[in-house]
């Protein structure tokens, strides 16, 4: 099933619903970074949240990004997306691999550890961006992010993230969805979703059962009133240039940029989110030090 992503709502606007089949896209983003099993389920994960997230955004400057780390081997996880659900993300060390979890599954919440956050970057283009935090509860991702939203964001949300690999380490079946109860909704409704979620199978099986993203939210929200409001393609993209590196550079400051200048030797800087070279003569250096700080 190709990737989509659908904006819903559910009990006449008391519930609203983001879900998304990304298979392509943690795909994608896992043979970036050449990841073993684990580190592409953590990562696929962080993905497939961002992707939900970033739909919600109004604005194509508006970014969010999603940070977890827990002292654990992955090192870190960090998702970056934008408002057309296009998301892009690195983990700290892609070869994390860890005996399965007491489930028998995957163990991303070993891997990230708990000794940690998981913090959430809202940039809207204001001087500041909004940033929040929570510690992280079993760092298994989806459980952090409905505890991060509940209580950051005081908004009720029950979060399910799956991403299934195959034998052959590339992605089977990626998906996720976020529901989250609206200000005045009766706790009844969210009894009720959460009583159903329990009973499904995993949003990966459904997957794999060839449902679309609307399926899956009329297999949830059956008699519940459910409005499609928007679909979207989510894909993994980065939007790092030359410019943007050139930016970078000249941020790290003055003093900074003139000693790697005064070691006359050229630079390689290589974009963490797609692993791009960006290569630098040391004349090439010079001159953006002139151009930004003696210009
Ligand atoms: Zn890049």
């Amino acid at each position: 099933m190709s990737d989509k992503l659908v904006i819903a709502t559910a009990k006449s606007g008391d519930v609203r619903i983001i879900a998304a089949i990304t298979t392509d896209l943690v795909n994608e983003g896992v043979s970036v970074h050449n990841c073993t099993p684990t580190a592409s389920a953590a990562l696929g994960r962080l993905l497939t949240a961002g992707s939900l997230m970033g739909a919600t955004l109004k604005s194509e400057k508006d970014t969010i990004t999603l940070k977890i780390s827990g002292g654990g081997e992955a090192r870190g996880v960090v998702a970056t997306s934008y408002a057309d659900a296009h998301v892009k993300g690195y983990i700290g060390n892609p070869n994390v691999e860890l005996p399965p979890n007491n489930k028998g599954k995957l163990d991303v919440g070993g891997a990230i550890g708990k000794n940690g956050s998981l913090t959430i970057i809202r940039d809207m283009g204001l001087k500041e961006p909004y940033v929040g935090q929570v510690p992280i509860y079993t760092g298994e991702i989806g459980d952090d992010l409905a505890y991060y939203f509940t209580v950051s964001e005081q908004t009720p949300s029950a979060v399910g993230l799956g991403v299934l690999v195959d034998t052959d380490t590339s992605i089977k079946a990626a998906g996720g969805f976020i529901i989250q109860m609206m200000p005045g909704a009766d706790d009844l409704i969210a009894d009720l979703i959460t009583y159903r979620l329990e009973e499904i199978p995993s949003i990966t099986e459904l997957i794999l059962k060839g449902m679309t993203a609307e399926q899956i939210l009329e297999f949830i929200f059956e008699d519940m009133d459910l409005k499609i409001l928007e679909e979207m393609v989510p894909r993994y993209k980065c939007d790092c240039s030359r410019e943007r590196v050139e930016r970078a550079l000249v941020s790290i400051g003055k003093k900074d940029l003139e000693e790697i200048y005064n070691e006359g030797k050229d630079e390689e800087i290589k974009c963490h989110f797609c692993n791009k070279d960006y290569q630098f003569t040391n004349e090439q250096i010079g001159e953006l030090l002139k151009g930004a700080y003696n210009g």
